[in-house]
C-alpha cells in the first residue's frame, strides 16, 4: 500500500516528539522542497519522526520549529524533491529566517 493510500491519521501530533524550541539548537540543516519534483505522494509525512510536514493548500508544507534536520523525508522521498541544505555558513551563522 502507498503512503498516499493510508488514512490521514497522524501517528504524533505535530511537534509532540521533542521539545519545539530545542530543535533551533540541534539542527544543522533543513529540508528544501521542490514543488516542481513533489508529486504530493506523502512519504515524507509518513516517516517523519517529528510530525514537522503536512500537506496544505496542494503543496508539502514544512512546520521547521519542529524540524531537528535529520534528513530522513529527504532520503525517502521517491520523486527526488526534497533537498537538506546547511542550516548555517561562514562566520554569518543561520542561513535562513524564520
Ligand atoms: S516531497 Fe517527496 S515524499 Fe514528500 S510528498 Fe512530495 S514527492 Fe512525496
Ligand atoms: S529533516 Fe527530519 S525532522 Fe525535519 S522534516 Fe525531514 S524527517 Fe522531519
Amino acid at each position: 500500500m502507498a503512503a498516499k493510500d493510508l488514512p490521514l491519521v497522524p501517528g504524533a501530533r505535530p511537534g509532540s516528539m521533542a521539545a519545539a524550541a530545542a530543535m533551533e539548537r540541534i539542527r544543522e540543516q533543513r529540508p528544501a522542497i521542490d514543488k516542481e519534483k513533489c508529486n504530493l505522494c506523502r512519504e515524507c509525512l509518513l516517516y517523519c519522526p517529528d510530525a514537522a510536514l503536512a500537506i496544505a493548500g496542494g503543496e508539502v508544507r514544512l512546520e521547521l520549529r519542529f524540524c531537528k534536520g535529520c534528513g530522513i523525508c529527504a532520503r525517502e522521498c521517491p520523486a527526488r524533491a526534497i533537498t537538506m541544505v546547511p542550516e548555517y555558513a561562514g562566520d554569518r551563522g543561520l542561513v535562513g529566517e524564520e
